[in-house]
């Protein structure tokens, strides 16, 4: 999907061994959305932010049931899938205004999923340029930690459920 963003930060999620469990779940049951970074809430879904990012503002949108495919989401799941993609693209356009984005489903390891088994999207803000050069320029210029693109984007994001 993405070649040569330079995001050295990933080399920790490359080298460690994957956690136990599935995090997806943890996270959609845990609560503790500060410390999680989860974004928004919905009746099926959440966003949250990927702690190993390609670039700052990239954002998963996870189901709240642990489905290995998209056809194991009955329609009011779907339906509300694809509201809460729109709701994304206007947040991050709103925080970040990138030029384009990636959006995309991995499903199954051999097609790069680094958490298998449980449906997420990913959506990646882009700039022009931006895998044009050997620099780190991402939707910030220069990167941002995590916990700037949470309060960034939470402000751009609606009350959820639960908050
Ligand atoms: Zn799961």
């Amino acid at each position: 999907m993405i070649r040569n963003l330079w995001s050295p930060w990933r080399m920790k999620y490359l080298l460690e061994p994957p956690p136990q469990g599935c995090i997806f779940c943890e996270r959609a049951g845990r609560g503790d959305d500060d410390r999680d970074f989860v974004l928004f809430r919905g009746r099926h879904h959440y966003i949250i932010l990927n702690i190993y990012p390609y670039g700052a503002g990239h954002l998963m949108l996870v189901s709240n049931r642990h489905v290995p495919l998209l056809a194991g989401l009955g329609a009011e799941e779907r339906a509300e899938a694809a509201e809460l993609l729109l709701k994304i693209e206007e947040a991050v356009r709103s925080a970040y205004g990138p030029d384009g984005a990636n959006l995309g489903v991995n499903l199954g390891r051999c097609a790069g999923a680094g958490v298998e088994g449980h449906l997420h999207l990913h959506y990646v803000p882009r700039l022009r340029g931006d895998t044009e050069d050997t620099s780190s320029r991402s939707a910030t210029d220069p990167p941002e930690d995590l916990a700037h693109t949470f309060e960034r984007l939470r402000a751009a994001f609606p009350a959820g459920r639960g908050r």
